[in-house]
């Protein structure tokens, strides 16, 4: 299968003439979401999804896209591609590449829990998968996302009680919608104006999201209201003259140790990525026999799997992981 293989560039489809996710400008990417690992300035054309397109648009306006729906496909030369849903934040898929009777999907970043915003990961029959494993460690199990809620509404009306702001960093794309739609009519959510940014071109594109309003430094205290903030942008906050509690809304926030360096007051464990089961689950409905692992804990994968019979191997790539 070296019709897909690394390059300086990227993950290359050479029959294609494009690269997957490429970390250096190259003139044809196929993108599968908008985080800024995955979707890099520089690139000639950018090949993604319409919801990916929009929040795109947002981060890198001069960008010359082209859309491909869900389920729809796509003849680039001899290569039929196709974008699957991801689940990992609202537009993002997987790229699915069938040349010569051998088909292989590329995960980009997902999960298989349906988070109600983002349309359900789709499991994809395939020869070749090559998995992210962000979270590739058995020690990662992710709490019930519902459960999560409820600790959060419960942090956020604590501190409503005594005078204090709750401020939750997140990720400006996917964790902040996620939140949202989580805490839906529940609390009410002001947002720091790059969140407000990403917000719009999702609402433009047709994501349907809870009302919010614009960060402002009054009136905290009537409502129980849940501040959602960037982490680089937390520094900068000023909040009137109450107290503030602050956390942190990531799946890093299970491990204890990441928790306390962190320096949030709280830590929620809350991920867009899958988790260990949640990894394992779709190499095993991909049903192929050989597994790249990339982008997280890859040597720790691709060894459980070759453990179990696949031809896993390790994929260095660039992906930084979004720390989500
Ligand atoms: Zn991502
Ligand atoms: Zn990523």
């Amino acid at each position: 299968m070296d019709w897909l293989r690394l390059d300086e560039r990227g993950l290359f489809c050479e029959p294609a003439g494009v690269w997957l996710d490429p970390w250096r400008p190259v003139d044809r990417a196929v993108i599968t979401h908008a985080h800024a690992d995955h979707a890099r300035p520089g690139n000639g054309h950018y090949l993604c999804t319409p919801l990916t397109e929009a929040v795109l648009k947002a981060r890198i306006p001069k960008a010359q896209t082209q859309t491909l729906g869900f389920g729809a496909s796509l003849k680039l030369g001899p290569v039929d591609v196709q974008f699957f849903h991801a689940g990992h934040i609202p537009g993002s898929a997987q790229v699915r590449l069938e040349y010569r009777g051998e088909i292989c999907v590329f995960t980009g970043d997902y999960k298989v829990f349906d988070d109600g915003l983002s349309e359900a990961f789709e499991p994809v029959a395939c020869h070749r998968l090559i998995t992210e494993c962000t979270f590739g460690l058995p020690v990662f199990q992710w709490p019930d996302p519902q459960q999560v809620a409820l600790e959060l509404l419960d942090w956020v009306r604590q501190n409503h009680g005594v005078g204090r702001a709750s401020v939750l960093s997140v990720y400006s794309l996917g964790k902040a919608q996620r939140v949202m739609h989580l805490l839906r009519g529940r609390v009410r959510f002001w947002v720091h104006w790059a969140i407000d940014g990403l917000n719009k071109a999702y609402s433009g594109a047709g994501l349907e999201l809870p009302a919010y309003e614009l960060i402002r430094k009054e009136g905290l205290w009537d409502v129980p209201t849940l501040i959602l903030c960037a982490p680089s942008a937390i520094k900068g906050l000023r909040l009137g003259t109450g107290g503030v509690s602050t956390a942190m809304a990531s799946g890093w926030m299970g491990i204890r140790g990441y928790r306390k360096r962190s320096g949030f007051d709280r830590g929620f464990v809350l991920s867009d990525h899958a988790d260990w089961a949640g990894l394992n689950q779709a190499v095993l409905w991909s049903g192929a026999e050989r597994v790249d692992a990339t982008h997280g804990y890859s040597e720790i994968f691709a060894r459980y799997w070759r453990e179990r019979g696949k031809d896993a191997r390790v994929l260095k790539t660039d992906f930084e992981g979004d720390g989500d």
